[in-house]
């Protein structure tokens, strides 16, 4: 069967549904500055991810298969338990979709596709990408990206200003959710090589397809940047 390989890049859809549903430059907007902090409280990014979750479910089929949604939530609770913002109220949903992915939405949604569960080889690789997006609830990642736009555009609404800012951030996020995830992964017992293994046979499959991989050099460079640090990282985790 031939494996549906598009991957509408991890963890970006929902920033970027998060930023076309708020209009973050109104003064009257639900989203405006609390005093100093211009990071969402709890309640915010929950009701933020609300909207988000909303979404997802009138959009995608989701799986009813109650033996894979408990099997996967076992691996979910593992890892939040030990997370750094484990009162976050984490849900773990699967997609009924063939496609290779996961996503997180603010206040502790996250997705993971039928596609990527039959595409893991082990709890291990499950545990490496759902620790991935439990690090981005974990490390406020959509409300940072929040403060940043309204640090940086100035009451601008120009899409191009969004998406330069979001350009300069996922890819620091994208490490630091990597690094956060795995270390989750190995205190909560898994094998912490889990995400690199399965980013590096992902992108081999992605490869394989000649089209695909003549118009995603940038993103393949990307994939490999994050595996190396990956590998290079996971050695310290034994000297903590
Ligand atoms: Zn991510």
């Amino acid at each position: 069967m031939r494996m549906y390989k598009k991957l509408f890049c991890i963890s970006i859809i929902p920033v970027v549904v998060f930023f076309s549903q708020t209009n973050y430059s109104k003064a009257d907007d639900a989203w405006q500055l609390d005093g100093d902090s211009a990071e969402m409280s709890d309640d915010e990014e929950i009701e933020q991810g609300k909207r988000v979750d909303e979404y997802i479910r009138h959009h995608f089929y989701l799986c009813d298969d109650a033996e894979l949604i408990q099997a996967v939530n076992t691996i979910a609770r593992k890892l939040i338990i030990l997370s750094d913002r484990k009162t976050l109220p984490f849900t773990c949903t699967i997609i009924q979709s063939r496609s290779i992915n996961a996503f997180s939405a603010p206040g502790g949604y996250i997705y993971v596709t039928y596609g990527l569960l039959a595409f893991a080889k082990s709890e291990d690789e499950v545990a490496g990408i759902i620790g991935h997006e439990i690090a981005h609830a974990s490390l406020r990642h959509v409300s940072r990206l929040y403060h940043e736009v309204m640090e940086n555009s100035h009451g601008s609404e120009s899409d191009l200003d969004i998406t330069l800012l979001l350009n300069n951030h996922l890819e620091e996020f994208e490490h630091e959710a990597d690094s956060t995830g795995v270390f989750y992964a190995y205190k909560a017992g898994f094998n912490p090589n889990g995400l690199p293994d399965f980013l590096e046979r992902h992108l081999d499959l992605m490869m394989s397809d000649r089209i695909f991989s003549l118009l995603n050099f940038s993103f393949s460079v990307k994939v490999n940047s994050r595996i190396n640090l990956l590998r290079k990282y996971i050695p310290t985790l034994e000297k903590e």
